[in-house]
């Protein structure tokens, strides 16, 4: 049965963040179906990581697996340059009516990475067109984290980031204190001063303020208060710089909104969704810009938008992220993230008394132990596979963000793992 090679994936298969000359063990799988993934050995595991925030409704869905097989009936793939297609089109009329006005021109492309470069560009070009070269550069807070491409590390937090190793080569950018208001906590105007200083300081040569909603994700998985994005939206319109919330993580329903804008009620100008876009079936992301952002950039030198990916609006990706909204919209999303959410309060309280625990935090279907010591992935991974479970903690940081599906015993059995291992990690058993 177990006939995956991973003697030659150790010598020959990059996996992320990993080395190639001493690598870490990786768990051969052979399907996954619901919240289930199973690996070659025949052991099951419950999934807490929706595959990085992305496998919302659990995996081998019959919904979405119809939808890809019909698209593939007609047509896997044509391109996006001369061509348009009914997914296509179709999904962004979806997008369009779950986000908010005025936000309702698509740019299509195929990673989350990839849409922020396109945010970025689409910043550019706008001040281009306007005549005002000089604002090229972008302001974001620490902790974020918004890609692996060059556009979007440049954003991404400058300690754990790749800012040291790419020096040189990175733009350089502008860096505000993160967020330090909890998401429950009383707004003061202190916590935007910081912000507010870059912006009054750099106003002439900022294109753009771009920002993860509410959660800072991969960069410390951090909340903070709504309040912060209604005088952020002020400020940027005060002193004349885009905004660009990057949605890629929180989209969909994850933080117990359909989009983490929604805690605050604000409208960016420029809007970035991807992995749960597609229920974490296949690579998609999207750009969604405002018109008078759009217009703009297509009113100046060269005329268009500069940008076209080869496998844009894939049709096979564009269908089955359409069949994920319409199951997301019809499925009681909001109670069962309502219900993921109380029971990890409940379930990870308990991590709270163990020696070496920093916080833990809980927002939406997001539970977060941060530690005080960063964990050893190699170990920890193998604990929590030992307990049946699928937990990719990083740094200080063990998280769960299950699939939306998952019933009461299986996140039982997560959170369980989870407060089991950080206390025996913490009593130095492992
Ligand atoms: C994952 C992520 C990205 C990058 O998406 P990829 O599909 O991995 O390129 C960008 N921004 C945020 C907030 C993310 O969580």
């Amino acid at each position: 049965m177990n006939s995956i090679d991973s003697g030659f994936d150790r010598s020959h298969i990059w996996h992320p963040y990993t080395s190639l000359s001493n690598p870490l063990p990786v768990y051969p799988v052979k399907g996954a179906r619901g919240v289930y993934i199973e690996l070659a050995d025949g052991r099951r595991l419950v999934d807490g990581m929706s595959s990085w925030w992305s496998a919302v409704h659990g995996y081998n869905h019959p919904e979405l697996n119809r939808a890809v097989r019909d698209q593939l009936e007609s047509m896997s793939h044509v391109m996006f340059g001369g061509f348009t297609h009914e997914p296509a089109v179709n999904l962004a009329r979806q997008l369009v009516e779950l986000v908010p006005e005025p936000l309702d021109r698509v740019f299509f492309s195929d990673s989350g990475s990839v849409s922020v470069e396109v945010a970025l560009k689409m910043a550019l070009q706008y001040w281009a067109a306007q005549r005002k070269p000089l604002k090229k550069r972008m302001l974001t807070v620490r902790s974020g984290y918004h890609g692996d491409t060059f556009g979007a590390m440049s954003v991404c937090d400058p300690e754990t980031g790749m800012h040291r190793l790419f020096r040189g080569f990175l733009p350089e950018q502008y860096f505000a204190e993160a967020p330090r208001c909890g998401f429950h906590d009383t707004w003061s105007e202190e916590y935007i001063e910081d912000m507010r200083l870059n912006l009054e300081r750099h106003a002439d040569d900022l294109a753009a303020v771009i920002i993860e909603p509410v959660v800072q994700g991969a960069g410390g998985m951090r909340f903070y208060s709504p309040h912060y994005l209604r005088r952020l939206r002020e400020l940027c319109d005060h002193y004349g710089v885009l905004l660009i919330f990057d949605e890629i993580a929180t989209g969909f329903g994850r933080t117990g909104k359909l989009f983490a804008l929604e805690h605050a009620g604000v409208v960016p100008d420029i809007l970035c969704v991807g992995k749960a876009l597609t229920g974490g079936y296949m690579t998609l992301a999207a750009t969604l810009a405002t018109a008078h952002v759009a217009e703009t950039v297509c009113s100046g030198d060269p005329g268009v938008f500069m940008h076209g990916p080869t496998f844009m609006a894939n049709p096979l990706a564009c269908a089955v992220a359409g069949a994920s909204i319409r199951l997301l919209l019809g499925s009681g999303w909001q109670e069962a993230v309502c219900r993921i959410e109380r029971q990890l309060e409940n379930g990870l309280e308990s991590c709270r008394a163990h020696a070496g625990v920093a916080d833990v935090r809980v927002l939406g279907a997001i539970g977060v132990v941060e530690l005080q010591r960063p964990v050893d992935m190699g170990s920890i991974q193998k604990m929590f596979v030992e307990r049946g479970v699928w937990v990719r903690p990083f740094g200080r940081l063990v998280y769960l963000m299950p699939p939306f599906i998952i019933s009461t015993a299986e996140l039982d059995t997560l959170t369980s793992a989870v407060c089991d291992v950080v206390r025996e990690c913490a009593a130095g058993i492992r």
